[in-house]
């Protein structure tokens, strides 16, 4: 018998939910947990989500929810455990982890009504393992559970109930144990209706299918489908969703960047006449909402969608699916800070599916988890159709003759591939002109006011811009230090490597592909499409370029800047470096031509490039992974970073000594204890940030003493005066 007091998340920055009453007028029995009601928090009132029922209270006065928002509920039971499970292992608050998972309309207080639909009851894998007799003191939920358990599917339409009424509180309390599911019953099993002809498998694509679907769609497993760019990973993801859908199941699909991979949306809207899901924080509130709910009714049996759609509900889960599970954009880097990827794991896991994580250059956290025996590993080793694999030629910078940032050797290639009418891209790894601006005569460099980094110098804005806050500024014609106006602009960034391009090869047509283009959505399509219908010569973008594009007529990439990422101060950066070169040596050559890969850099014989282009990714990786062990650092341990910012460094760094102080006993336990150090960039728009790390060896450990260390570090006093927050397992420790 639930209680009748009502445990509710509420989006406040307080780890714990909030008891109440039911709203006057509301019988217990209409509220169900996934309701939302409003409530009244302090003087203000709030929309909150109810988690769960309690039987008693610590506090004695109980004040009364004001509203019932919802008439059904918004998220299942399940899925509400899923974010509890997420709050906990983040470190995050619920209510804010709860109403960050949901749609902007959804979090406002205004009931919404969804279209009703009619609902079906269906046994779960947990309720499967219970036995009925065991359920002596409700004979109700027992005679429910034997009938469900007889169902060929499993499953009861309400009208197969005598009398609905009389079972209406068994199911909810089956449902609030998560042992029945309720589920629209109109989802329609939507027969896969291929518009596309899709192409024969080669033997590689084949195999992994095979493996994929032999291990069977209904359990609990990991794949890492490893397969080089171009090698037709998609073409695999499409065939599993075919086979997923042809059993009613519906398939999550994320990916890093919607608005950058419009291709793959294409290619799955050509395969299926289905309806998909799209869910991305650029899509107008009421679409998503709509689409949200398709997923969570069933109605969508393909829901794709960025970070935050590893939260979208479903009716019928049948495999998650994360492309470039490498990608930083899965790590959410303020505030909730999750990782999708690693939801998309325990999510499976939960649900008893299969989930296929992508990449032509593999997290090393998946290739280790793959050397652990925990993940599959599917690999996918030579391109699809024709194409093949490009040549890397490394340029030695060191005293070679350079023209407007270019070697000799790579003006030949360029000029032998344009003759050729044939594109060419240059990779650089910063928008804007230059990355710095010197006066020759004192000395004298721009840096930001604000930050520990220097300004860069936008030729087109004509202004010095801070890439870190964003501050803007003017260019002075003098020095402001000796008033010499001998400034240079030194460095390479894509403006400049695009008159560079002009100067050495008049006739060319050059596109420029970087954030301050792409900003304007019309403008990177167009630019997509000048590409495509080879309108433009030689393009010159960021990574942006990197990500996932089939840009068939390109058949030279040039990685301009080589030694920019190569030695960056993050313990990530080799293997960031080494991602984003081969994701960007990978849109070359990718049709019938074969591609060339120059890379200019001072440090032709460092050993992970060598190795890098040499061996490929997995010899990379493992040499990486190497590193890593001998370092003790992730995935070897688990991690976790706490940071503190504020604008006296000493406030930051007292606070964390005095969290330090507080963990001693913990360190005796074989944890690790790293700081307080200023981060790597200490100052970031005003604000000094400093660091501490904890490591243990494993997870499980690591949470264990998070849990006997937080609750104090929140009772300190010196961090009430600044901002500062932990990050589980942190991608970035800049
Ligand atoms: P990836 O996702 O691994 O980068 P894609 O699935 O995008 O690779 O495939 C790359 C290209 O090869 C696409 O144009 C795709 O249509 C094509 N392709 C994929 N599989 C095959 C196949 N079996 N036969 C011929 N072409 C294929
Ligand atoms: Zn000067
Ligand atoms: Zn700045």
């Amino acid at each position: 018998m639930p209680g009748h007091i009502l445990r509710i998340a509420v989006p406040v920055p307080v780890d714990q939910v909030f008891d109440y009453l039911p709203p006057s007028g509301v019988d217990l029995a209409a509220l169900q947990p996934g309701m939302r009601l409003r409530v009244p928090f302090g003087r203000r009132s709030a929309v909150g989500m109810l988690l769960d029922f309690g039987a008693e209270s610590v506090l004695d006065d109980l004040r009364r929810a004001t509203a019932l928002l919802d008439a059904a509920p918004v998220l299942s039971v399940r899925h509400l455990r899923l974010l509890e499970w997420a709050s906990r292992y983040y470190r995050h608050p619920i209510g804010e982890v709860v109403f960050a998972s949901l749609p902007l309309l959804l979090r406002q207080d205004r009931p919404r009504r969804p279209k009703t639909l009619d609902v079906r009851w269906r046994l779960t894998p947990e309720g499967a393992a219970i036995d009925p007799d065991s359920l002596r003191r409700s004979p109700a939920q027992a005679t429910l559970m034997r009938t469900l358990r007889r169902q060929p599917e499993r499953e009861l339409p309400p009208a197969s109930l005598p009398s609905a009424v009389s079972w209406r509180r068994a199911l909810r309390a089956l449902v609030a144990k998560g042992w029945v599911a309720q589920e629209p019953a109109s989802l329609a099993t939507v027969l896969p209706a291929p518009a596309a002809k899709p192409p024969t498998l080669n033997d590689a694509q084949a195999s992994a299918v095979e493996q994929l679907l032999c291990a069977g769609l209904n359990r609990f497993g990991v794949f890492l489908l490893d397969g080089v760019t171009g090698s037709g990973k998609t073409e695999v993801y499409l065939r599993v969703i075919e086979e997923v859908l042809r059993r009613g199941s519906q398939a999550l699909v994320l990916v890093p960047e919607i608005g950058l991979t419009e291709q793959t949306l294409l290619r799955f809207r050509d395969r299926f006449a289905a309806p998909l899901a799209v869910l991305h924080s650029g899509r107008a509130s009421g679409a998503r909402l709509d689409e949200w709910r398709q997923a969570g009714e069933g109605r969508a049996p393909i829901v794709i969608g960025t970070r935050s759609a590893v939260w979208a509900p479903l009716a019928r889960p049948g495999v998650i699916i994360v492309d470039e599970e490498h990608d930083l954009s899965f790590k959410q880097q303020e505030g909730f800070r999750y990782s999708a990827r690693d939801i998309a794991v325990i999510r499976g896991q939960r649900e008893n599916i299969p989930v296929i994580l992508g990449s032509a250059t593999p997290s090393l956290e998946s290739v280790f988890n793959v050397h652990r025996g925990k993940y599959r590993h599917l690999r996918l080793r030579r391109r699809a159709g024709t194409a093949t694999p490009p040549r890397y030629e490394v340029v030695d910078l060191r005293a070679a003759q350079m023209r407007e940032g270019f070697s000799e050797p790579l003006v030949t290639r360029m000029r032998e591939h344009l003759d050729r009418r044939q594109q060419v891209l240059l990779f650089v790894n910063r928008r804007g002109y230059a990355p710095l601006i010197l006066c020759h005569q004192c000395g004298w460099t721009a840096w930001c006011e604000r930050c520990d980094a220097r300004l860069v110098y936008h030729q087109t804005a004509n202004r010095l811009e801070c890439h870190f806050c964003g501050a803007l500024s003017e260019l002075n014609a003098a020095c402001t230090r000796c008033g010499s106006g001998n400034l240079l602009k030194l460095g390479y960034g894509t403006e400049r490597v695009v008159e560079a391009v002009k100067q050495t090869f008049p006739g060319a047509r050059v596109l420029r592909i970087d954030r301050d283009i792409t900003r304007r959505q019309t403008a990177w399509q167009a630019a997509l499409r000048q590409i495509r219908d080879g309108q433009a010569d030689v393009l010159v973008g960021t990574q942006l370029l990197s990500k996932g594009h089939h840009f068939p007529g390109v058949t030279l990439v040039a990685v301009v800047d080589g030694d920019s990422r190569l030695f960056g101060v993050d313990f990530r950066s080799h293997e960031r470096f080494a991602q984003q070169l081969i994701q960007v040596a990978g849109r070359a050559g990718r049709a019938d031509e074969p591609g060339t890969v120059v890379i200019q850099t001072h440090h032709p014989a460092h050993p992970l490039l060598q190795v890098l282009v040499g061996q490929g990714y997995g010899a990379f990786a493992a040499l990486a992974l190497k590193e890593r062990a001998e370092a003790r650092l992730p995935p070897y341990q688990a991690m976790a970073l706490i940071r503190a910012e504020s604008e006296k460094p000493e406030k930051a760094r007292a606070f964390l000594n005095e969290a330090r102080a507080m963990a001693l006993d913990l360190i005796a336990n074989g944890a690790e204890l790293l700081g307080p150090v200023p981060a790597p960039m200490e100052r970031l728009a005003g604000r000094y940030r400093w660091q501490l790390v904890l490591q243990t060896r494993h997870r499980a450990r690591l949470q264990r003493l998070l849990d006997g260390w937080l609750p104090g570090i929140r009772r300190l006093r010196t961090g009430r005066a600044l901002r500062w927050s932990i990050d589980v397992d942190p991608q970035e420790t800049l």
